[in-house]
C-alpha cells in the first residue's frame, strides 16, 4: 500500500546514490562500478540481398534464419552514416523533410560485415553493421523472438530466497536476484539489515490511529497494486520487514500474478477481456482531509495488450477504484468482466503466502504482482516494515544492462509496463 505522497519517491536512473534505505543500497549496489557493454555483434553470414523490381523494398538472405525485408523508407531512416546518426549515441540527425517522399532504393552489396544502399530521389549512400540490421529486422519471427511480452512459465512454487550478504558479495548472485524478480515478479532478500534510520524516500507502513491510509492499520490488504492512479506507477516495490515483535498474531505477506489472471481471462472468458481492454475504470486517490491534500483520477482499462494482443500491462486496486464514469451501456458488462477478473485473480495458481521475518526483504514487480496482507494483532508489541519504490524504466535499463554486460542480447520479459513489443 502506498504511503503519503510527499514520503514516497520512486528512485530511477540517476537518483542520489547517497540514499540510506539499506535494501536500496543492495540494489544500486552494481551500478555504481565501471562498466563496459558492448552492443557489437559478430556479423551473420549472408546469402545475398535483393531489391523488389519497384524499389521499395530490400531482402537480406541470412544463412542462419528466415529473410528479412526492409522498406525503402525504413532504410533511409535509419542511415548509419555520421550525416544521418550520432554513431556515439545512436541518436537520428535527419528530420522528416529530408526523406523523399517517393523513394526508391538504387543498389544494395555486402561489404566487409555492412550492407551498402543506394537511394535514388536523394542519392544517399547508406551503410549498416549486418549484425545491427539483422537485431532490427522486423519478420514476423523476429518481433515474436523479440517480444517482450513471449509466453512465459508462471511461477506456481515456492518463492526464491537469496542472502543479502552473498548478494554484496557476488555481481553474479546480484543478477540471479534481478533476475528472479524479472521472471517469477517476486524474490526474497534474507538478512537485510534492519537499521532504522529515517530518510525522505521510504515510508513506513506501521499500525496506528487517525490513518489516511488502510496500509497503515490491522486489516487485511486485498490483493492489489500501489498507485494505479498515477501515469506512471512504481515499478519494483521493496519491503523491508524491520520489526515484527513475537506477540504479534497474523499479517502473512500474500502475492499474486497479475498477468497469469489476465492471460486466463483472455483465454477462458475473451469477451470480458475484450471489455476489460477497453472500459476505462477510475483509479483515484482523494485525501481532501489531509493537511497537504490530494485530489488525482485517472481513467484507464485494468488490462492493456501490444499490437500481437499479448497482455502487457495490469492495473488493480479495489483500494483506488472510484467511482465508473462511462457511457450507461458499457456499465453492465464491465461489472460482469470485473467480477470474473476478481474472481481468477483471487483463485489464481500463482497465489503465494509467507511471513515476512526481520530482515526479510520481499522485492516485487508492482507492474506483474499483486499484493496484500492476513489480518494481524499487535498485542501490545510492534510490526514495521518499509517500502521502498523503484521506477520501472530504471529496473528495466539495470537488468538490460546486466544481460548486455555477459554478451546477452535478449529482451526483457513481462516487465508490465505496456511496452508495445
Ligand atoms: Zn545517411
Amino acid at each position: 500500500m502506498d504511503g503519503v505522497i510527499m514520503h514516497t519517491k520512486h528512485v530511477s536512473t540517476g537518483t542520489d546514490l547517497t540514499l540510506k534505505a539499506t535494501a536500496v543500497c543492495l540494489y544500486y549496489k552494481y551500478s555504481l562500478l565501471p562498466m563496459s557493454i558492448t552492443l557489437r555483434q559478430p556479423s551473420p553470414l549472408v546469402d545475398g540481398v535483393s531489391i523488389t523490381p519497384n524499389g521499395t523494398i530490400l531482402e537480406v538472405k541470412w544463412q542462419d534464419s528466415a529473410p528479412s525485408r526492409y522498406h525503402a523508407y525504413w532504410i533511409r531512416h535509419n542511415c548509419h552514416c555520421t550525416d544521418c546518426m550520432e554513431t556515439e549515441s545512436w541518436m537520428k540527425r535527419i528530420p522528416a523533410r529530408n526523406i523523399p517522399r517517393k523513394l526508391t532504393l538504387g543498389k544494395a552489396e555486402i561489404d566487409n560485415g555492412s550492407l551498402v544502399v543506394t537511394s535514388n530521389e536523394d542519392n544517399h549512400t547508406m551503410r549498416y553493421p549486418l549484425g545491427w540490421l539483422k537485431s532490427v529486422s522486423y519478420s514476423t519471427e523476429d518481433l515474436d523472438e523479440k517480444s517482450t511480452q513471449k509466453d512465459i512459465k508462471y511461477k506456481t512454487g515456492p518463492v526464491q530466497t537469496f542472502e543479502y550478504e552473498e548478494i554484496s558479495k557476488s555481481g553474479d548472485i546480484y543478477f540471479d536476484w534481478i533476475q528472479a524478480i524479472e521472471n517469477d515478479g517476486l524474490a526474497i532478500v534474507k538478512n537485510v539489515p534492519c537499521e532504522d534510520k529515517k530518510v525522505g524516500e521510504v515510508f513506513d507502513v506501521e499500525s496506528r490511529d487517525n490513518v489516511t491510509n488502510i496500509g497503515f492499520t490491522e486489516l487485511p490488504l486485498e490483493f492489489h497494486q500501489d498507485m494505479p492512479y498515477s501515469e506512471s506507477p512504481p515499478g519494483l516495490q521493496l519491503l523491508h520487514c524491520t520489526r515484527l515483535d513475537p506477540s504479534v498474531e497474523g499479517g502473512a505477506s500474500v502475492f499474486v500474478d497479475l498477468h497469469h489472471a489476465a492471460e486466463q481471462l483472455q483465454k477462458e472468458y475473451p469477451e470480458h477481456f475484450a471489455t476489460l481492454l477497453k472500459v476505462p475504470a477510475t483509479f483515484q486517490k482523494i485525501h481532501d482531509e489531509d493537511e497537504r491534500p490530494s485530489f488525482i483520477v485517472y481513467q484507464r482499462p485494468h488490462i492493456s495488450v501490444n499490437t500481437k494482443g499479448k497482455v502487457n500491462a495490469v492495473f488493480w486496486s479495489i483500494y483506488t477504484e472510484g467511482p465508473l464514469q462511462v457511457p450507461e451501456e458499457l456499465v453492465e458488462p464491465y461489472y460482469a468482466a470485473y467480477f470474473k477478473f476478481a474472481e481468477l485473480i483471487e483463485n489464481s495458481p500463482t497465489k503465494i503466502r509467507f511471513q515476512l521475518k526481520p530482515g526479510d526483504c520481499a522485492s516485487f514487480n508492482n507492474r506483474r504482482m499483486g499484493h496484500g496482507r492476513e489480518t494481524f494483532k499487535l498485542n501490545g508489541g510492534v510490526r514495521k516494515l518499509q517500502g521502498l519504490y523503484i521506477n520501472i524504466d530504471d529496473f528495466k535499463n539495470r537488468v538490460k544492462i546486466e544481460y548486455l554486460k555477459r554478451g546477452n542480447l535478449q529482451n526483457l520479459k513481462r516487465i508490465g509496463d505496456q511496452c508495445g513489443s
